[in-house]
């Protein structure tokens, strides 16, 4: 989507900073290298101590000669987007507020599991798209992250954690999901150029199996992220009608269900091991009846697929409830008895704000806060 990702690009980063490494792809490390009269071989040493060791400073990089650490030092530096708050949930979910070098902020979550821990990261600040239920849909800035800010939120993440170097066995990070604020496919590139540096095994190392990219269902770009980057894909469906999709997520007018599906039909690479994953918010009264669940049986025919029945998380000024339980545990087993597995999505992180839908940079909520105190008094 070149239109989006012209009209939201990130800035150019301030000249009298040095350059950035982190977010280069090999090749653009390479061509830096060669910059600098060095050889290949040379960006092959510092992405290990960039993206293996997680090292920021040069002259710790005692593979590299003296000589060669203080040129890189003079031109070039390996930064991080700047950690602004750090909450942990009583639950153990962590969130990190991250202020982004033009004061811009975005939030990653990690989520700990028994047996598996999943960083969610942001593609954008805030999102275009406004769907109805979500947080995010309602900051009225935007831009697209850049392939530094992208990566940079797994660095963190792993600074924080401790987990430099990536052990191959008994990660804290094991899963990455590209389900934090903003919409991935509306800045694919920068998403796909951050996404093959998370995959390189001589780097941050983490498998395409372990990666997996949600969409809201940008249908134009959904074949090239699967031939090109081949990681999971998750669908937001929400609904199984276009009236009420239509209704409660924008982008359904452009890109409606039979079109939606008709590209999870020829995702690349799907097939029973590897299923797309349909995420589907339980809205009290909106999209929660039997019909749904049977209707959603149907679209469903011929797709590898499971359902992720995600309870409606709430936020300040939200006007949907969350179906009741029995009523999730009743649509869960229409789909299971038509074989189709249909996890009900635990929430959690939901007493700091990262639970799905949730996120929103705190500056604007500290923004709207004050617009709310200020309004006069007979509204
Ligand atoms: N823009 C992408 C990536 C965000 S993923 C997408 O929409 O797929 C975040 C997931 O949480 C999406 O499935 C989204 O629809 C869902 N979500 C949004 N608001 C929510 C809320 N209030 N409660 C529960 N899930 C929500
Ligand atoms: Fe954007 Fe996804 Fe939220 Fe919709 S659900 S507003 S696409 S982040």
């Amino acid at each position: 989507m070149n239109h989006h990702a012209e009209a939201f690009a990130p800035p150019q980063e301030d000249r009298d900073e040095k350059r950035n490494l982190v977010g280069l792809t090999r090749d653009q490390l390479v061509a830096e290298m060669a910059g600098l009269g060095e050889k290949p071989f040379r960006a092959k040493q510092l992405w290990h101590w960039i993206y293996h060791r997680g090292v920021t400073d040069f002259a710790a990089m005692t593979t590299l000669s003296k000589d060669f650490r203080a040129r890189l030092a003079e031109t070039f530096a390996v930064r991080r987007p700047a950690v602004g708050e750090a909450q942990v949930s009583r639950d153990g979910t962590r969130k990190w507020l991250l202020r982004l070098a033009d004061g811009n902020e975005v939030e990653t979550v990690y989520i700990p599991e028994e047996d598996r821990g999943t960083l969610c990261v942001s593609s954008q600040v805030g999102c275009t798209l406004t769907c109805k239920f979500c947080h995010t849909g309602t900051q009225r800035l935007v831009r697209n992250l850049a392939p530094a800010e992208i990566v940079g939120q797994i660095m963190v993440a792993r600074d924080d954690l401790g987990e430099w170097p990536a052990p191959a066995e008994g990660r804290q990070i094991t899963n990455i999901v590209l389900m934090g604020m903003g919409e991935p496919l509306y800045n694919y590139d920068n998403v796909a150029a951050a996404i093959k540096i998370a995959m390189d095994p001589e780097g941050l190392s983490v498998s395409k199996r372990k990666i997996t990219l949600s969409t809201s269902g940008v249908v134009p770009e959904m074949e090239r992220c699967g031939r090109e980057l081949d990681v999971n894909l998750a669908v937001s469906l929400h609904a199984t009608s276009d009236d009420v999709r239509d209704r409660i997520m924008p982008i359904n007018k452009k890109y409606p269900l039979k079109m939606l599906l008709d590209a999870c039909r020829s995702y690349p690479g799907t097939h029973n091991a590897r299923r797309i994953t349909f995420e589907y918010v339980m809205l009290k009264g909106v999209n929660d009846s039997e019909e749904d669940a049977r209707r959603l049986v149907k679209l469903l025919k011929g797709i590898p697929a499971k359902v992720n029945l995600i309870p409606f998380n709430p936020w300040p000024g939200s006007f949907f409830e969350s179906s009741e339980p029995a009523v999730i545990t009743r649509f869960a087993d229409i789909l299971s008895a038509a074989h189709i597995s249909a996890p009900v999505r635990a929430t959690r992180g939901d007493d700091i704000l990262a639970a799905c839908g949730q996120l929103k940079s705190a500056s604007e909520r500290r923004k709207k806060a004050e617009r709310e105190t200020t309004l006069p008094a007979q509204l």
